[in-house]
């Protein structure tokens, strides 16, 4: 077993857990975006989102949705940035599907999700869905 969070998930390489159940473990990140940036995997080992079983997905979220009040009251935080890295030329780094959750203070200078992108559309909105539409089977 060569996946870094598998071996977290197993126990096998310490990490500074928070939470875990039958689904999912969360742990803090060791290179963190700010104080108090966890990571959240399925334990059931999949690289991709899509990959993910609906019940592995589900109990992935539901552990998001159990920490993200504690997180941000443990470090007094005023909001925080939810992100999914979903492939490598997204940036994601460790093929074991991750769910980071980062405090987010009032003016504490980093941006949105949205300025992480140069906004470089090249389809009109209504060929994009009608486009996924179809990738969908509909
Ligand atoms: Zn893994």
């Amino acid at each position: 077993m060569s996946c870094i969070f598998c071996r977290i998930v197993a126990g096998e390489i310490p990490a500074e857990i928070v939470a875990r159940d039958e689904g999912a473990v969360a742990f803090l990140d060791i290179q963190p975006l700010a104080d108090g940036h966890v990571v959240i995997v399925p334990r059931a080992h999949a690289a991709r989102v899509e990959e993910m079983s609906a019940a592995d997905a589900a109990a992935l979220f539901r552990t998001v949705v159990r920490l993200v009040g504690p997180v941000r009251r443990a470090l007094g935080a005023d909001a925080t940035t939810i992100g999914v890295n979903d492939g490598e030329a997204s940036g994601q780094t460790i093929p074991h599907v991750h769910v980071h959750i980062v405090p987010r203070w009032q003016g504490d200078g980093a941006g949105t999700v949205h300025t992480i992108f140069p906004r470089r559309t090249k389809r009109t909105v209504a060929e994009t869905a009608a486009s996924i539409r179809k990738a969908l089977g509909g």
